[in-house]
């Protein structure tokens, strides 16, 4: 089956065909004829990602699909969410994110926060949702340089480095992402079984 990923982000393309292993065609938007940038612009994770599949196939009608991922402090009222991008303004750097949350968690006790990735898949013109989550808890500091997004101040619930801390082949075992990539390809997998 072939698919389009509404993606144009280099890494997170190649990090999903490896999980899927080369057994479904994959292409981007831009190989489709999609130059413009995919509009996200709803107030949660499930809306963003329908939005950016819908985007494509309203204009391919090609199976398709997308994902969005927030991370979601408790004491913070589940912010960054949806938000976690641009959450220290437009143009901000991972840098100034990170800064902003320690601020706001500066002497807060709770510190529990997970990642939530929620991938839209679109079979001809049926929507299907995944979700993956990871628990954990916001650090004091950063710790570690690997990593991107808030991975310095992220600690997985059960172990004890932090997510810039661990290899890329670690982080990709257990993420949100690769949690809810899994559960697309496992319903991919048992479309193609069925067909
Ligand atoms: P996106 O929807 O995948 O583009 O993710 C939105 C934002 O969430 C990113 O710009 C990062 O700030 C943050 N984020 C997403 N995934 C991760 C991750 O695996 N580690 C750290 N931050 C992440």
């Amino acid at each position: 089956m072939k698919l389009i990923f509404a993606t144009n982000n280099k890494n997170k393309l190649k990090e999903v065909q490896h999980i899927l292993g080369g057994r479904f065609g994959i292409s981007t938007p831009k190989e489709n004829g999609i130059m413009e940038e995919i509009p996200e612009e709803q107030p949660t994770i499930e809306g963003n990602a329908t939005q950016k599949s819908r985007y494509i196939y309203d204009r391919t009608s090609l199976n398709c699909f997308s994902d969005d991922t927030g991370l979601e402090i408790e004491s913070l009222n589940n912010e960054p969410g949806v938000y976690s991008a641009r959450y220290a303004g437009e143009h901000c750097s991972f840098e100034d994110n990170m800064t902003k949350v320690l601020g706001k968690l500066d002497g807060m006790q709770n510190r529990k926060a997970c990642f939530r990735t929620v991938i839209s898949l679109i079979i001809d013109g049926v929507e299907h949702q995944f979700e993956g989550r990871i628990d954990g808890e916001i650090l004091t500091e950063r710790v570690g340089v690997d990593g991107f997004g808030y991975d310095a101040i992220f600690r997985p619930n059960g172990y004890t480095e932090s997510f810039a801390e661990m290899s890329i082949e670690q982080k990709n075992k257990i993420s949100h992402r690769a949690l809810a990539t899994i559960k697309l390809v496992e319903f991919l997998s048992n479309m193609e079984v069925n067909e």
